[in-house]
């Protein structure tokens, strides 16, 4: 048996068992496009059937959204239901297929801001290969790259090493094929903060991608890793024995708390 893993925050406070965490997979995908760009979403959530959760409350948005509608005069069923209650955390992975008769770069650039930097990172200023120092790391694998695009962890699951376990599962299942996975550490939303905060919130996200084995990227604000490495194998085959031991660790938490 390991010893136990250092949480930020006491095991015992977990809203539930971390057993219950279900990952939902989902593809958006048109029957008529070439997909040269898989869009993945992940949503990690507590079943509903599972007893015992109406202590999770509604969040945050909801409860303001319901008590604007009162303070506008207006009526809130008793039984209205926050769709977020029992979320855990989301994720998006996009998969850029390059071995389509599209262009990834174009796809790319198409998607999203985010999604363009990348490009701009990994492919030649022509945007019809990889630059050098990409197709170095791209050459061991397969064709395609994976991009972890978002990762979201809600506030009351945060601080037990939940967000790098799902991402090793997300990786697991999604990176087959790939030479590359790629991730910005960088918050999702930085605009209440400064740029201190800014620095210390991207400085807890690159602790948070090497966990799973990512290292900075040459000088870009990327982190990567290949897939044909063995330190990110080792690392994320650990987290996800760890996932599985985590409901053991819970348990012995509240009934020592
Ligand atoms: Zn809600």
């Amino acid at each position: 048996m390991n010893a136990a893993p250092a949480f930020k925050r006491p095991l015992s406070d977990m809203p539930c068992d971390p057993d219950r965490i279900q990952l939902d997979y989902e593809l958006k995908a048109a029957l008529s496009s070439e997909d040269v760009l898989e869009m993945w979403r992940l949503v990690a959530h507590v079943g509903e059937d599972s007893p015992g959760l109406e202590h999770i409350p509604p969040c945050k948005q909801c409860i303001a959204r319901w008590n604007r509608i009162e303070e506008q005069a207006g009526y809130v069923e008793e039984d209205a239901e926050c769709v977020h209650r029992l979320r855990v955390g989301e994720f998006e992975l996009v998969r850029v297929r390059c071995d389509g008769s599209q262009s990834p770069f174009w796809a790319l650039e198409e998607a999203s801001q985010s999604l363009y930097e990348i490009a701009q990172t990994i492919f030649n200023a022509e945007g019809n290969g990889f630059t050098e120092d990409f197709q170095e790391i791209a050459e061991w694998g397969g064709d395609d790259v994976l991009v972890l695009d978002r990762a979201e962890i809600v506030e009351a699951w945060r601080g037990f090493g939940l967000g790098p376990m799902i991402a090793a599962d997300a990786i697991h299942r999604l990176a087959p094929g790939c030479s590359a996975v790629l991730v910005h550490p960088a918050p999702a939303d930085a605009r209440s903060m400064n740029d201190d905060q800014r620095e210390e919130a991207c400085g807890r996200l690159r602790k948070t991608w090497a966990t799973l084995g990512f290292v900075p990227y040459g000088d870009t604000p990327y982190m990567i890793f290949a897939t044909c490495w063995a330190d990110p194998e080792a690392k994320q085959y650990a987290l996800r024995r760890a996932s599985r031991e985590l409901s053991a660790a819970w348990r012995l938490a509240r009934r020592e708390g």
